[in-house]
């Protein structure tokens, strides 16, 4: 029931919050620091500081702030723990090439985190207060951010429901935090295709489930199909439709393109099942603005196999926010695998990873508006 909770926090007048500033007394040495960027990977550094905003049915947002980085004390009947009402954003800051700080489209992850609430049953945190909190961590760890090519500052905005309570209904509180991660490269051996395994057993998102959520309880269900790919020898796995078990819905964490011999691109269209991504739309927007024809239809699993096989099917990618663009080389299925052309990265592929890396890093002209600078 999302509507009430909307009511109350346009009630608490909470569009816009003062951020109280305490900075981290102990913040690491510059040395320390230095050394635990050199190879960060991905999500194992954290920077100093993190921000935290606390929600109350009746009272709304308040006690916006920014201060260290700390364990969160728990009640061990915190909602959370129980029932899973949680959500969660990724996005990226980027040194640019004139030196300012950039994110691309934050604007839209503050959306979309409004609309995972809403499907939780969590208050909508408003978007300007989303947007502030990124600045705000920004501007207070910038010595975090990588000024490597292939790093930047990983931010993970979150929201749990933190009342403590054990009875099913959505809670009366939450705290909304954000951390921030200095990161290199997604997958460790960079920008090279990946193999996938399309599951037999597991399906992500059923109609009138959570799938177009970005809600822990997905990752949570897809771990297990995860280790089957892995078992299998896959470092992801494809989704088919939970109905027929024919139709490919998207990756884990990524959503994936079909590019074809006449240069066409085609993506599952999205429909409740598909989380709407970012980069998705980003790519789909560029190819088109690149002249090409993109189309949003349902792919089945047996015409991806057939289109590989006749070699229409030139190249497939997955792409989302951690790994950008990353091209599909194998696919593995119970009755074997196939190849997708030579199985190397193509060029359409490479070139709109290109695209949207030198637009994320203000190498391109920004036509959409899509780069918010930080200073
Ligand atoms: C976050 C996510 C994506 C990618 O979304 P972006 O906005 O491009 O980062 C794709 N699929 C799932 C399941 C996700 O959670």
């Amino acid at each position: 029931m999302p509507v009430p909770f909307m009511e109350v926090s346009a009630m608490s007048g909470g569009d816009k919050l003062d951020f109280e500033i305490r900075p981290n007394p102990q913040p690491v040495a510059p040395a320390e620091r230095d050394a635990l960027m050199a190879n960060p990977g991905f999500g194992r550094v954290f920077t100093d500081h993190m921000v935290t905003v606390r929600y109350a049915e009746g009272k709304g947002w308040y006690d916006a702030r920014v201060e260290a980085r700390a364990p969160i004390p728990m009640d061990p009947a915190s909602a959370v723990l129980h029932y899973a009402q949680e959500i969660f954003e990724g996005l990226k800051a980027y040194h640019a090439a004139d030196g300012s700080v950039t994110m691309f489209r934050p604007d839209a992850n503050a959306a979309r985190f409004a609309d995972s609430a809403r499907r939780m049953a969590m208050p909508p945190l408003p978007q300007q207060v989303f947007l502030d909190s990124l600045r705000h961590l920004i501007e207070i760890d910038r010595a975090w951010l990588p000024t490597t090519e292939e790093g930047s500052l990983y931010l993970r905005p979150f929201m749990f429901a933190n009342e403590v309570f054990l009875g099913v209904r959505p809670s009366n509180e939450y705290l909304y935090v954000l951390i921030g991660s200095p990161v290199g490269s997604y997958f460790p051996r960079g920008v090279q295709p990946v193999n996938v395994w399309v599951s037999p057993t597991y399906t992500r998102a059923a109609p009138g489930g959570t799938g177009e959520a970005k809600c822990g309880g997905n990752y949570a269900a897809s771990l297990a199909a995860q280790a089957e790919a892995m078992e299998h020898g896959c470092e992801q796995v494809v989704f088919l439709d939970a109905v027929q078990r024919r139709y490919v819905d998207e990756l884990g964490g990524m959503n994936v393109f079909y590019v074809y011999d006449d240069g066409s691109l085609v993506t599952p269209p999205l429909g409740g099942t598909i989380l709407p991504g970012i980069t998705r739309e980003s790519v789909m927007t560029l190819a088109r603005q690149a002249g090409r024809t993109v189309v949003e239809r349902p792919v089945a699993f047996d015409e991806w196999q057939a289109d590989a096989a006749s070699g229409r099917l030139r190249e497939v990618f997955a792409c989302g926010t951690a790994a950008v663009i990353t091209p599909i080389g194998v696919v593995r299925h119970p009755d074997g695998e196939f190849r997708i052309a030579d199985g190397s990265p193509g060029e359409v592929t490479t070139g709109l990873r290109q695209s949207l890396v030198d637009l994320q890093r203000g190498r391109a002209e920004d036509v959409n508006d899509w780069i918010h600078h930080i200073r």
